[in-house]
């Protein structure tokens, strides 16, 4: 068989998807593939460069490999750009002379910063945002400065200036328009963006034109402005838009658009019918999109149309959502509302310092815009309202407003149409969805394997699941929930059956209710559900064999092999002399060391090996573990409260320790985080935790099934003023009763959406007895707080137990490959590079 050859130029985001779409394509065989790539590695993840200024390294923003594009058998050219296309004789040739023949050519070439020209913008001290490379340049000359200068204060512009403000410097946006990203924001929304970015020590120059840049002392930069006003810098990065990368398509003749961008068709086809031009650098109906979402649709429109399937690229939205220096900023539709006969309801709270305007038709009826700043919770639901053009609801300015008896008006699976996309990473509308499950899928595995939705970023998993749940119900399958193959029966029938027929053992479950030999989802379970209800160790005989590898080292696996140690500290209080030996012992181990958002201190780098004698030295100074390896109560995070602060108006830190101190060995479904504030200004953050309580002068109010991480969730007010020990009870039945009915891995936070009844019911069953299970749950909760251990403790006295830490059985040898690296004054794994570099002669 003859076949075909496609030479992609580019190896961006969008070339990278691409390739990785048409690998995973049976059609992948009927075609030879070149790649040329200017870069001097693979396609990157471009969208969270910033990070690499954060610790993430180039390996990490990796998104191709060479290792893997060999395994795909793409031939791909690394640091070769491709300099000319012979349309004629169909044959592309690179700047080190190389020359490919193609049956179909894709230009994936992306685009380039716009630089102004301004006179002096070529000095060595002025560089654009843009690449791996343009970070290093820009990292090196923040080294000796102290001032750092972006010039835009659009999306990526302020993206920089954080990137500045990470570096050291002191960061200055200067922008020509009179309000920052004003793309996406009207003027109300970007207003309070400045005050907040202004707040965060970020100085905003909006309406200032630059003249000229000269150098002054002969080290630093001058930037004068229109009129009088000039500003000293160390450097200037600019960030003033993006230009389509056209120029090697311009001169094969390709047709371009008037002010430059390839132009395609639907099917993302140039002028010419053999090339197609996908992401930044193509032109589709007068539009170059500069997000990464409408590039990857052209992607696979290209990779379907090639493999003969029909497909048509018809455009993007493109709002967004996205956090700028802790901001939360959202932009959907028409935001500035400049269609004919639009109208707005706008709610502010200058308090919170939050911004929400809805863009609607006249009568009301249909969302065409929105502008979110401040808080974007309402983000997901207004988007499905637009995208959609599904009816409002009859009082649509419930949408933005605070929910005042908590129940915010989200959509449900039902009210959404076919059309609705529930995974952006992959393009998966609601459609495809219930496609699969009428096709034969089964459960939420089988949709995700088949649709691939929520395998990108995972943001979209309940609403996934929600949608999969009631399409099974709909066409009368019941919806399963079973554990795994080896448990016909969900965690918490599981949890029941344990309970009543009182088992201890996983062999005597699975003997008596399961098959087969159990696997790695009911091992880890039942050993969770034989903790929460009888507190043996889970390294005793019968149980250490269930436990995932965190478990089964008390410890957290780290990404070169060694693991962490992290002692409780509870409420975040700690003597000097405890703090001295976390020093000592950080030293005599030579562990990296870091205070944690949850207020405690965490060592990194140990081996297994190590792990006991650590510990023991802890132990002995009156350390516990902290269970940061564990399905349960992490942290209790709290302010100074009334003994310290002004405002405080009970003791935050003395109601810290005892909730800490009370859950500290209580396994659960999920991780559990908890805070304590002293008053209403909220400084431990308690409405961002699973149990969140904040003072009030008459008592302590009680929130409840908030978290931070993927999917932050605002906790909700479940009561109010509560005295000490009435909060402790609500606090023992709450947890209590999800440790009891949620599912496998369930945070509160999606416990309680998916109960029927949600909060209200929680309430009656917490505080009303409605199920007359209330004693119970306290009854249990006492158990576990009475027959507390520390793990770590019981462990380095059982020498059995000992055993498993050393790193190969039955020798005290030690694993060798473990390398690091000195950074900042502490050591840190090596990256493969750095080790192929150690292991090199000299
Ligand atoms: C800092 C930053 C933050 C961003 N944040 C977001 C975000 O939050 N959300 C979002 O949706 N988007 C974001 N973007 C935009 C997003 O990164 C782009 O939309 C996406 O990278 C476009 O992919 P692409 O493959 O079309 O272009 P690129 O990623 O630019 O890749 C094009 C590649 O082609 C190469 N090339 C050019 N000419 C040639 C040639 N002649 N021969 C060989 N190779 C060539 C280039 O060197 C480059 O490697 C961000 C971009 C930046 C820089
Ligand atoms: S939450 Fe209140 S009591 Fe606690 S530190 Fe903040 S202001 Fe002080
Ligand atoms: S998993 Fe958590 S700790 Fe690890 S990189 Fe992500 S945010 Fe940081």
């Amino acid at each position: 068989m003859v076949k075909q050859k496609i030479v992609v130029i580019g190896n961006g985001m969008v070339g990278h998807h691409f390739l990785e779409q048409l690998a995973n394509r049976p059609e992948r065989e009927l075609f030879d593939v070149l790649v040329f790539c200017a870069e001097p590695r693979p396609a990157y993840d471009r969208v969270h460069l910033s990070e690499y200024f954060g610790g993430r390294t180039a390996d990490d923003l990796a998104m191709g490999k060479v290792e893997q594009y060999r395994e795909w058998g793409y031939d791909l050219r690394l640091n070769d750009a491709a300099v000319s296309i012979d349309r004629e004789n169909k044959i592309v040739t690179s700047a080190s002379g190389a020359s490919a023949a193609y049956d179909h050519l894709v230009l994936a070439t992306g685009s380039y910063p716009f630089v102004p020209p301004i006179p002096g913008h070529k000095h060595d001290k002025c560089f654009v945002y843009r690449t791996i490379e343009d970070l290093d340049n820009i990292q090196a000359a923040a080294k000796d400065g102290k001032v750092g200068v972006v010039v835009g204060g659009g999306l990526l512009g302020l993206e920089a200036a954080n990137a500045l403000k990470q570096l050291g410097l002191e960061a200055h946006v200067v922008e020509f328009a009179p309000g920052l990203m004003s793309v996406q924001l009207d003027e109300g929304g970007s207003k309070l963006l400045r005050e907040k970015i202004q707040a965060l020590g970020v100085t905003v120059h909006t309406s200032t034109a630059t003249e000229l840049i000269e150098e002054v002392d002969g080290r630093r930069l001058r930037m004068n402005f229109k009129g009088d006003k000039s500003l000293d810098t160390d450097l200037i990065v600019f960030s003033a838009g993006i230009r389509p990368e056209d120029s090697l398509a311009k001169s094969a003749g390709i047709e371009l658009g008037e002010r430059g961008g390839i132009v395609v068709d639907n099917h993302c086809r140039t002028s010419d019918k053999n090339i197609y031009a996908i992401g930044e650098c193509a032109l589709f109906n007068n539009f170059i999109f500069g997000l990464v979402a409408p590039g990857y649709t052209m992607a696979r429109t290209a990779v379907s149309l090639l493999c003969g399937e029909a497909a048509e690229f018809n455009g993007a939205d493109m709002s967004t959502k996205l956090k700028l220096l802790g901001v939360e900023v959202g932009s959907i539709g028409d935001a500035h509302g400049r269609a004919e006969g639009s109208a707005a309801i706008t709610f502010v709270d200058e308090q919170t310092g939050v911004y929400k305007r809805m863009i609607t038709d006249r009568e009301g009826k249909k969302l065409r815009g929105a502008v979110l700043v401040g808080d974007t919770g309402d983000y997901d639901t207004l988007l499905q309202y637009h995208l959609n053009d599904m009816d409002l609801p009859e009082h649509p300015e419930q949408l933005i407003l605070p929910a005042l008896d908590g129940a915010a008006p989200a959509l449900g699976a039902d009210a959404l149409p076919d059309t609705a996309t529930i995974c952006s990473c992959h393009n998966v509308s609601k459609g495809d969805i219930v496609g699969a499950v009428q096709g034969g899928c089964c459960s939420l595995g089988e949709v995700k394997d088949c649709t691939k939705a929520s395998t990108g970023c995972g943001g979209c998993a309940a609403l996934l699941k929600n949608v999969v749940d009631t399409e099974l119900a709909a066409l009368g399958v019941e919806v399963n929930n079973d554990l795994c193959p080896h448990f016909p029966y969900t965690r918490q029938e599981i949890f029941h059956m344990v309970q009543v027929e009182e088992i201890k053992t996983f062999d005597e479950l699975l003997h008596r209710h399961g098959t087969g030999k159990g696997c790695e989802i009911c091992k880890p379970t039942a050993a969770s559900i034989f903790a929460s209800l009888w507190n043996e160790h889970i390294h005793n005989k019968p149980h250490v064999g269930l436990q995932d590898t965190n478990d089964t080292f008390m410890a957290n696996m780290q990404k070169n092999g060694t693991y962490s140690v992290v002692p409780r500290i509870a409420g975040g209080e700690i003597t000097p002399d405890k703090l001295i030996v976390l020093g000592q012992v950080a030293k005599k181990y030579d562990l990296y060391t870091k205070i944690t958002g949850g207020q405690r201190i965490d060592l990194f780098g140990a081996r297994l090996e190590e792990l006991p004698e650590i510990w023991r030295e802890l132990t002995d100074a009156g350390f516990e573990t902290g269970h940061a390896y564990g399905k349960s109560l992490r942290t209790v995070k709290s302010c100074v409260g009334s003994t310290w602060c002004r405002f405080g108006v009970q003791d935050s830190v003395g109601m810290a320790l005892t909730v800490e101190n009370r859950y500290k060995g209580l396994r659960s479904p999920h991780k559990i985080k908890m805070a304590v504030s002293g008053c209403t200004r909220e400084c431990a953050e308690a409405q961002s935790k699973d149990i969140g309580v904040i003072a009030t002068e008459n008592g302590w109010n009680l929130y409840v099934c908030g978290n931070g991480g993927m999917r932050p969730r605002h906790a909700d007010l479940f009561a109010t003023d509560l005295d000490d020990v009435t909060l402790i009870k609500y606090i023992d039945r709450v947890l209590m009763f999800y440790v009891r009915t949620a599912d496998k891995l369930q945070r509160t936070s999606v416990w309680m959406e998916n109960l029927e009844g949600g909060l209200d019911y929680l309430r009656e069953v917490v505080i009303e007895d409605k199920l007359g299970i209330c004693d119970e749950l306290e009854r249990q909760m006492g158990n576990v707080v009475g027959t507390y251990q520390c793990e770590w403790k019981t462990a380095i006295n059982d020498p059995e137990m000992l055993k498993r830490f050393r790193q190969f059985v039955n020798t005290d040898e030690k694993d060798e490959k473990i390398v690091f690296v000195e950074e900042r004054k502490q050591r840190r794994p090596a990256t493969e590079e750095e080790i192929v570099k150690i292991a090199e002669p000299a």
